[in-house]
């Protein structure tokens, strides 16, 4: 195994390879004859994939490992996000669950609330303009002065629901990196229902399946540029 700062500093001239240059996936069935050199699992380091072991008897990570493969054991393919993600709550105990949304997808996440009500969950959410601070106020830059956005407001968003104690809260279309401020001041665990893209109706994967086309430009060689 490569050590964090190896990784993250490595030449742009020959990258370590890792599992995303896997063209084999042997680790899911074990076979260990499979395994590519680069392998994570082949060079695991014993007492690193020990602690990560260990760290699932905690009671809370038991009860989400135990929760999500039951759930994916029993659903597999079957369920859409929304029925998994309601699924995966029931299963968890939750019953208060915070919702962090954009504001661009609040009809959704008024419809996703009918759905959880109806199941029976309690629910407070908070849209990300909650607050209504101007980005002036924490120090970003704005094009014009006299038309001062207001910010998203991840951080407010997690305290909020911080103080309402929920138990389980689920991220609706929060952008890239006020998604991840969410997650790291949310007090109850996170799960995402909608990963905001809205060039692709919040499909993030569909410009992956069609690679060679929609990236042609970012593929090409910088070198020869
Ligand atoms: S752990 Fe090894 S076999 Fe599994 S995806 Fe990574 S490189 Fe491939």
């Amino acid at each position: 195994m490569t050590n964090e700062s190896q990784t993250v500093c490595t030449a742009a001239a020959e990258p370590v390879k890792s599992c995303v240059d896997c063209a084999v996936k042997a680790c899911r069935k074990g076979e260990a004859d499979k395994y590519p050199a680069f392998c994570l699992t082949k060079n695991m380091d014993p007492a690193l994939l020990q602690s990560a072991i260990e760290a699932y008897s905690e009671e809370e990570n038991h009860k989400v490992m135990e929760s999500a493969s039951a759930a994916e054991a029993k659903f597999r393919s079957k369920m859409t996000r929304v029925e998994e993600t309601i699924e995966f709550a029931k299963r968890m105990g939750a019953k208060k669950i915070g919702i962090g949304t954009c504001m661009g997808l609040l009809d959704e996440a008024k419809i996703f609330t009918k759905i959880l009500r109806k199941h029976g969950f309690e629910v407070y959410g908070i849209c990300c303009k909650t607050g209504s601070v101007d980005k002036l106020q924490i120090g970003l830059e704005v094009k014009d002065p006299k038309k001062v956005p207001k910010i998203c407001n991840p951080i407010l968003q997690a305290k909020v629901l911080n103080e309402a104690g929920t138990d389980l809260n689920i991220a609706i279309g929060l952008c890239v990196g006020h998604d991840s401020l969410f997650y790291k001041y949310s007090d109850a665990l996170v799960t995402t229902l909608v990963a905001k893209d809205r060039v692709t109706g919040h499909n993030p994967c569909a410009p992956l399946y069609t690679l060679n086309s929609f990236y042609s430009g970012l593929m090409e060689d910088k070198e020869k540029k």
